[in-house]
């Protein structure tokens, strides 16, 4: 059967978010998308393999019909690239096994030109700056404040990388600016905290806006999953380099990100609501030295706290103690011991990564039940001697203007 493919024809993401990438459901008599765990495709027709994967091997084109290979692509992963193509509202998307593996795959694809710097502004997520600074994949790295990006480009730039918010301070770049400063090097902005409900860097002029799909876009923290999404001729390069390295995304996490997407704007929403009014309760508090809450918003908060944050973490009971983020539930770590640990300490201290510093990820739960959580957590015992620095007097609120 011809299945009408015709893309939704919406521009409001909420729309985008339950539509795009099902297009064709009706038409095949489906309502829920089909989940394909296919390895391979069977073909009577040896000469028209050849020439499709001629095709592919030339342009990374998505092959016309069967995928050939399930490392070629996927049709249930291929809904959620298309999905969230139309979020982000780029030409394109390559969805990958995970965060890590999606940004490897777009430093891979410009190394392998001969590019091999990249111009990177703290604080990144951990791994992404250990990635860079261990030059792992052969990058030279140089760190620069925003202001500082157009200074630090060299002929031999492949990329300017940054997070806004970012991970796990939540400070924000101008990205219009940071885009116009970058000239014809493609920008990257890793758009995990604020995803397409409350920015798209495509239009401040990123080329690159890449997820850990594991966080908001899955949203229930049961899938690890990354995603680039961009113009089609780096989507082109980077199935090339997926084919050729294997970082693919199971056809199960593609059918649960899809999932995930159709409720990704009200759990955003709702998410933000919440985390609002908890940066409210946590500026007026006593027992919190600075609150970090970005302009554009979102379900994730940083806070300094006067009491011990080891001890807030082995107090909280509703909020789980754990990394990750963007899940249904609440959850709260100390960047300085589990995300950012890997990090200098150095490089840490510089880019505002404190060791006072902690990092929730707001959920759906109640505020009030939240509030009451880490009213608890808090404690009563300011300063403990280990981290009595004289701090009460300079303390302050860095609410949105930060
Ligand atoms: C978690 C995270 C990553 C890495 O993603 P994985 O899916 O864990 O590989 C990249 N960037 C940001 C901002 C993250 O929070």
């Amino acid at each position: 059967m011809d299945a009408d493919t015709t893309p939704v024809d919406a521009e409001a993401v909420d729309t985008l978010a339950v539509h795009a990438g099902r297009e064709d459901l009706a038409a095949l008599g489906l309502h829920a998308p089909p989940i394909d765990l296919s390895t391979t495709y069977p073909s009577y027709d040896s000469r028209g393999e050849a020439a499709r994967i001629d095709a592919f091997a030339a342009t990374g084109e998505a092959p016309e019909g069967p995928p050939v290979y399930g490392r070629l692509g996927n049709p249930t992963v291929a809904r959620f690239e298309a999905a969230l193509a139309r979020l982000e509202d780029t030409e394109a998307a390559v969805a990958f096994a995970s965060g890590m593996a999606a940004l490897s795959a777009v430093l891979l694809a410009q190394h392998a030109t001969g590019l091999r710097h990249v111009v990177a502004v703290r604080p990144l997520y951990g791994c992404s700056d250990h990635l860079l600074t261990a030059g792992l994949l052969g990058s030279e790295v140089t760190w620069t404040d925003p202001a500082g990006v157009a200074d630090a480009i060299r002929p031999d730039t492949a990329l300017v990388m940054v997070e806004s918010p970012a991970n796990p301070t939540l400070a924000e770049v101008d990205l219009e600016a940071l885009a116009e400063a970058c000239g014809t090097v493609p920008l990257l902005v890793d758009n995990t905290f604020a995803t397409p409900v409350l920015q798209r860097p495509a239009h401040s002029g990123a080329r690159l806006v890449l997820h850990s799909a594991t966080k908001y876009l899955g949203g229930h923290g049961d899938v690890l999953g990354g995603v680039v999404a961009c113009d089609e001729a780096f989507a082109r390069r980077l199935r090339q380099i997926r084919f050729a390295t294997g970082g693919v995304l199971h056809p199960l996490a593609g059918y649960l990100l899809l999932r995930g997407l159709a409720t990704l704007p009200v759990r955003v929403r709702a998410a933000s609501a919440t985390a609002a009014e908890l940066v409210a309760r946590l500026a007026a508090d006593p027992r919190v030295l600075r609150v970090h809450y970005p302009k554009v918003g979102g379900a994730m908060v940083a806070f300094e706290t006067l009491t011990d944050p080891h001890d807030v973490i082995a107090r909280v009971r509703l909020i789980t103690p754990a990394v990750s983020l963007g899940s249904v539930d609440s959850l709260i770590q100390h960047p300085a011991s589990i995300s950012h640990r890997i990090v200098p300490e150095d490089d840490r201290a510089s880019s505002g990564v404190s060791d006072r510093l902690l990092r929730m990820s707001v959920g759906l739960e109640d505020v009030e039940d939240l509030w009451r959580d880490l009213d608890r957590a808090l404690g009563s015992e300011l300063s403990t001697p280990a981290l009595h620095t004289g701090v009460h007097a300079s303390r302050e609120v860095r609410l949105a203007d930060a």
